[in-house]
């Protein structure tokens, strides 16, 4: 009977291993298509001024309703496009989405606020991108101080035909985050050798700050390294007023999360921003 069960389990397994590799090709398969087919939106996460509220800037982050399977998270099919390349031509589409919506909302008066698209490390190498940001942002029109790239520290595995790229981005005048801050596996070494401007607190560091006295540590070390190296320092992840207040404790000034708002709409983002400028007018 073990036996006969054990057969059975391995039967669900490699159905279930089957489904998933269906799944991943039809995902595959799809983000062509998908990239011409307009299926992609930009959604806008706020990033705040933890004391007053005010929103800042905005995460640039991407959403695929797909025709068939519905909504596919990013988590899901940014590795597929990592995998197969398709990461590049996508990732293009987000650049330019993000600034000509950008450029749209300083045309109708909208305060200039910062936008931080995702780059993954895929993109960096042998692709252009430092002439890519740098056509976009004047076909736009953009100050480049405006737009902030996220990566990962997974950048730093390839130190030596990432680092030349970097700096070339950040001679343009843009802003550079590290993203996940904290997860990665590199020595902070790369700190000192990397242009960056900012580093961004990973969300699982946030999670017990409140209970877990070592979390709190690790997170009040991580900023204070980061204003020790005059960098800017942002939490995301933030989901409740007494996150803000313990952070606000430890000298973080931005933060992001759905206590302040989820990832929004271009509409949605837009109308928070106004009401945001409003809170701060009447307020003073
Ligand atoms: P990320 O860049 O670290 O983005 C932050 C993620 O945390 C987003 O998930 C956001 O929705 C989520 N988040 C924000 N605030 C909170 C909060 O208070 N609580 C919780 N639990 N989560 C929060 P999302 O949108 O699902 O994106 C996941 C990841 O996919 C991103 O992580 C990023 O690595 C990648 N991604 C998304 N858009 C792009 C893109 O345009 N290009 C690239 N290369 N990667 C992207
Ligand atoms: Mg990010
Ligand atoms: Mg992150
Ligand atoms: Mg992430």
């Amino acid at each position: 009977a073990a036996k006969q069960r054990g057969r059975n389990n391995y039967q669900v397994f490699t159905q279930d291993m089957n489904k998933l590799v269906e799944r991943k090709l039809k995902i595959e398969t799809s983000l062509r298509s998908g990239l011409v087919n307009n299926e992609f939106e930009l959604y806008f996460q706020p990033q705040n001024d933890l004391n007053t509220s005010e929103i800042i800037g905005a995460e640039v982050l991407l959403r695929w309703e797909h025709p068939k399977l519905g909504f596919i998270p990013p988590d899901e099919f940014i590795p597929i496009a990592e995998e197969t390349g398709l990461i590049v031509p996508l990732g293009d589409w987000v650049l330019q989405e993000s600034c000509s919506q950008l450029r749209k909302w300083l045309d109708v008066g909208l305060p200039p606020i910062r936008i931080a698209v995702n780059i993954s490390s895929v993109q960096l190498v042998g692709s252009k991108l430092p002439e890519k940001i740098q056509q976009v942002l004047q076909a736009n029109n953009i100050d480049p101080k405006l737009l902030c790239v996220e990566m990962t520290e997974s950048v730093m595995q390839n130190k030596s035909e990432t680092l030349p790229i970097l700096k070339q981005i950040k001679e343009l005048g843009v802003f550079i985050s590290i993203d996940d801050f904290g997860t990665g596996f590199s020595s902070l070494n790369y700190l000192k050798d990397l242009p960056i401007d900012e580093l961004k607190i990973d969300k699982s560091f946030l999670q017990d700050i409140l209970k877990d006295p070592k979390e709190k540590a690790i997170v009040k070390s991580i900023i204070d390294l980061g204003n020790n190296l005059a960098l800017h320092v942002i939490v995301e992840g933030i989901e409740n007023e007494d996150q803000v207040k313990l952070l606000k404790e430890l000298n973080c000034v931005i933060g992001q999360g759905y206590y302040f708002n989820k990832p929004l709409p271009k509409e949605e983002f837009e109308a928070a921003v106004l009401i945001s400028n409003v809170c701060k007018f009447t307020s003073k």
